[in-house]
């Protein structure tokens, strides 16, 4: 499924099998999830795509052949493909550990081919290894909604034990079954009228879940956003204690309105999160590996791309969307 232009919808077509070289893989695509940075770059919201592009930066492939210099996978092996896709290794970000941050990286789905197809090609370095007690379906959304979630959710820091999470979509129905695993309580916040999603939360283990407009039962020691919803931030500060952080999971977000600075003071913080580098892609591995968690999965085929985007759109997927391709 391809991109032609933003704002436009994508359109299945067949295109040449891509040949690997270097230490590109060819994948045969088993499942690739469907991720609210799709829509974004559908939408618009993400400057300069690769144009034309085949979305998708959750995939699941069975490597087919390899390039010359290939060292680490096999044909027959199943991986993933993440949405950090390439790094430089040589700039300061690279230098200092924040391969995530590279001046120079180039991302799945983004700025290059993804995984809505039957074939991908990936460079081995950045491809991850997958728990086996994961289908392929399953697998898909551990790929950003897992992994960045995971790193949103470690940035909250190893003291909170009252976590908020805003939007409770993919990301977060992935983390707040890790962070109960932890030991903390959860409280989960969805769109006020989506009773369906806040008891979805409950049978997920939060301690709590109502609309964002709610206040919590507990103030919250910080708070995760995963809607792209600037106003949630001044909210999600109003909610946290003293010295607590309101960290942003996503790449897009509406702009956050004006609000007093009493809600940011006394050593309230609000930061983001960027992409990931592969040592996060490989502890949230190893962690889903040990914590069986639930992935709660909506499944289109791959031809129905665009009705995937427009339940994703209108906030109608439970759990995470994934597509699967017959051929
Ligand atoms: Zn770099
Ligand atoms: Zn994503």
């Amino acid at each position: 499924m391809v991109l032609r232009a933003p704002r436009t919808p994508l359109e299945l077509c067949e295109l040449d099998e891509p040949r690997p070289s270097g230490r590109d893989v060819l994948l045969e695509v088993l499942a690739c999830g469907v991720c609210r940075t799709d829509l974004h770059i559908v939408d618009g919201e993400l400057e300069r795509p690769k144009l034309p592009l085949v979305p998708g930066h959750e995939i699941v492939g069975r490597v087919v052949r390899v390039g010359g210099e290939v060292v680490d996978l096999q044909v027959g092996q199943r991986v993933g493909v993440p949405w950090l896709g390439w790094t430089d290794g040589s700039c300061r970000f690279c230098r200092r550990g924040q391969e995530n941050l590279c001046d120079a990286a180039r991302f799945t789905g983004y700025t290059i081919d993804g995984g809505y197809a039957e074939l991908a090609l990936a460079d081995e370095r950045y491809c991850l290894e997958l728990p086996e007690r994961y289908s392929d379906l399953e697998a898909a959304p551990l790929l950003c909604a897992g992994l960045i979630g995971y790193r949103t959710y470690r940035l909250a820091g190893p003291d909170a034990e009252h976590l908020g999470i805003y939007g409770f979509g993919a990301a977060a129905h992935l983390v707040a079954q890790v962070a109960v695993a932890e030991g903390r309580r959860v409280y989960a916040f969805t769109r006020p009228d989506d009773a369906a999603g806040q008891a979805f939360a409950v049978r997920l283990g939060a301690t709590w879940a109502g609309g964002s407009d709610s206040a919590p039962p507990h103030a919250l020691d910080a708070a995760l956003i995963f809607a792209p919803v600037g106003a949630l931030v001044p909210i999600a500060l109003q909610a946290t204690v003293k010295g607590g952080v309101v960290v942003s999971g996503g790449i897009h977000m509406s702009d956050i309105p004006g609000f007093p600075y009493r809600l940011l003071w006394e050593e309230r913080s609000v930061r983001s999160v960027a992409n990931l580098t592969r040592a996060d892609g490989q502890q949230f591995m190893r962690i889903a590996g040990e914590v069986p968690l639930k992935v709660s999965v909506s499944e289109f085929r791959l031809e129905d791309a665009n009705v995937a985007l427009d339940r994703l759109r209108g906030g109608q997927v439970e759990g995470a969307a994934v597509l699967w391709s017959a051929a």
